[in-house]
């Protein structure tokens, strides 16, 4: 997927930031003369990691907004000064949008640890389906078996999905579905 192709500022950036780091191509490469170039972008890419991983805060973000003027400053040529302008672009463009990220929540639904899946009890059938695919055991319920009643309903522990995103693939009555912003918020409070 090119930059271009990602919806999400925040893993926009980072792939952007990525590319020029850890380029070999002369022409876009990052040459490591100057430090403020060299540490500040392997820095913002941790930063940004952290974040689309959930592990962000506003600590996360002001580092980030410091990294962006240090290589403005002290980089030493145009493609060291463009990429910080990108990430300073990100973070006065988008800071609503890094902001639900800190919250854990990915609008784009691209940073894959912020999206959360739960099953719809009204629209699940007790298929089993979506426990069988899960790579992280994290699908507890029981299969509907004929002549029998009083199953164990289907639901996600969250703590054990790795958001793989299995379990809405194989679903076929639509009943896992991704928690939306608010909900998520009610979730929260909830809980
Ligand atoms: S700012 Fe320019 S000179 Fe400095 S490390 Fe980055 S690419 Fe090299
Ligand atoms: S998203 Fe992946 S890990 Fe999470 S419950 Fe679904 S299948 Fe399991
Ligand atoms: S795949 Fe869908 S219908 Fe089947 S048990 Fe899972 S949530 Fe329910």
């Amino acid at each position: 997927m090119s930059q271009q192709e990602h919806k999400c500022p925040i893993n926009a950036a980072r792939v952007t930031l990525h590319e020029f780091y850890y380029s070999e191509d002369p022409k876009t490469m990052m040459c490591s003369k100057c430090h403020p170039c060299k540490l500040g972008i392997y820095d913002a890419i941790k930063l940004i990691e952290t974040i689309q991983a959930g592990g962000g805060d506003g600590s996360h973000v002001a580092l980030l907004r410091r990294v962006a003027d240090d290589v403005k400053v002290g980089g030493m040529c145009k493609k060291g000064k463009d990429n910080a302008d990108i990430l300073a672009a990100l973070l006065n463009e988008h800071e609503e949008d890094l902001e639900r990220h800190v919250k854990g929540v990915c609008t784009s639904r691209e940073c894959t640890p912020l999206v959360t899946y739960e099953i719809n009890p009204a629209l699940c059938t007790n298929c089993d389906k979506c426990r069988e695919v899960c790579p992280s055991f994290a699908v507890e319920g029981q299969k509907k078996e004929p002549y029998r009643t009083g199953f164990l309903p289907y639901r996600i522990r969250q703590k054990r999905c790795s958001h793989c995103g299995e379990c809405i693939t194989v679903c076929p009555e639509g009943a896992v579905y991704v928690v939306e912003e608010k909900e998520l918020e009610r979730h929260e409070v909830g809980t």
